[in-house]
């Protein structure tokens, strides 16, 4: 998607990945590596005015290497935070930035200290490796920490407490070279099975949006950092509560293609090469639907009035996201009679 945004602007995305047949290989140029395989990072950053990602499980130290030959946005000290859930909450506690309750789990010894600070439920997080609901585990009661942890690999984890969320939203801004900051709303996201399924913006509360404005902005000092940031949070009585962060463009931010006049994924690509950035405002009402693990027939989704879609030319596989539905409403009502309509299509994705 950032190689299509890149395209009218005359900005050539060129990409490596693991696959030939990865979703970008099939509209840029693509070289095939491991993603820690410093040679070919290095010959591609050679030939690059910009090195970026789109995910977040890449190779820190390669990252930085790559610093000596070419700038790399975002800065691998903030991917180095979001690889690992204990420096998140650090990072959260550094910047006054709420977070749920957590204790952190290193060995069988630390199970007492989660039933005496946290209570239950909890939830146990691997610290690395973990994304999409994957490397966690719901734990109703002291006797099941043991086996939960157990089948997370008794990897160093966190357990985090419960917390009982109206919502959750996520705040995508833009941070360019000189650290000037734009937000697209903050867009509320329906989950499943730890999965984003859909999202619809903007997720309307001033009050909100300043907090969540004002805590990104922090982060972005922080790190110097340039290009797409996510911040995920809990909407809970009392305000938000943050759950993640994410240094990337963002599928809760997919919705911007169609429903912002400049999209997240062409943002990204002007705060890294130290183009101006667009303008975040919204253009309606925005539903998001994913496309989990089954597409369905091309006709059925297009027969819609008014859906946008991407199909991501992967494989499906159960839990597999290999497309999205954009639909630019003009008010939330007719947005989520969009989903319902697609929720009735498509049935649970996560079946
Ligand atoms: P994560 O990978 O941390 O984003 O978690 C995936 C999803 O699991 C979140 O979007 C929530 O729906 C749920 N979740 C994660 N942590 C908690 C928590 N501490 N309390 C309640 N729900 C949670």
């Amino acid at each position: 998607m950032m190689a299509l945004a890149g395209y009218p602007l005359g900005i050539e995305c060129h990409l490596l990945d693991t696959r030939a047949d990865s979703s970008g290989g099939q509209v840029a140029p693509i070289r095939v590596a491991e993603l820690d395989d410093l040679q070919a990072l290095e010959a591609l950053a050679r030939e690059a005015d910009v090195i970026t990602f789109d995910i977040e499980n890449v190779s820190v130290a390669a990252l930085e290497s790559l610093q000596a030959i070419v700038p790399v946005h975002p800065a691998p000290a903030a991917v180095a935070v979001a690889q690992d859930r204990l420096s998140e909450k650090r990072l959260f506690d550094s910047l006054g930035i709420p977070a749920a309750p957590y204790v952190t789990i290193d060995g069988a010894a630390d199970f007492d200290e989660v039933d005496t600070e946290l209570g239950w439920p909890v939830v146990i997080k691997a610290r690395r490796l973990g994304y999409d609901g994957r490397g966690q585990r719901l734990v109703d009661s002291a006797g099941e920490l043991a086996a939960a942890w157990a089948e997370l690999g008794e990897r160093p984890a966190i357990a985090e407490g419960f917390v009982d969320f109206d919502c959750e939203v996520s705040l995508i801004g833009v941070s360019d070279q000189s650290q000037n900051l734009r937000f697209y709303p903050l867009t509320e996201n329906r989950h499943a099975d730890g999965m984003l399924e859909s999202s619809i913006a903007p997720f309307v509360n001033a009050e909100l949006q300043q907090q969540a404005e004002a805590w990104m902005t922090a982060m972005v000092r922080k790190f110097h950092y340039v290009g797409i940031l996510t911040i995920e949070f809990f909407v809970t009585p009392s305000g938000l509560v943050a759950n993640e962060i994410a240094p990337r463009v963002h599928n809760s931010g997919h919705w911007t293609i169609e429903g912002a006049v400049s999209s997240q994924f062409e943002n990204h690509l002007r705060a890294i090469l130290g183009l101006p950035t667009g303008a975040t405002t919204t253009r309606g009402t925005i539903a998001m639907r994913n496309l989990i693990g089954r597409m369905p027939a091309r006709a059925e989704l297009l027969a819609i009035d008014g859906l946008h879609m991407h199909d991501y030319g992967k494989s499906p596989r159960p839990g597999r996201k290999i497309g999205h539905c954009t639909m630019v409403a003009a008010d939330r009502n007719s947005a989520q009679a969009s989903l319902d309509t697609l929720d009735r299509l498509l049935g649970s994705s996560t079946a």
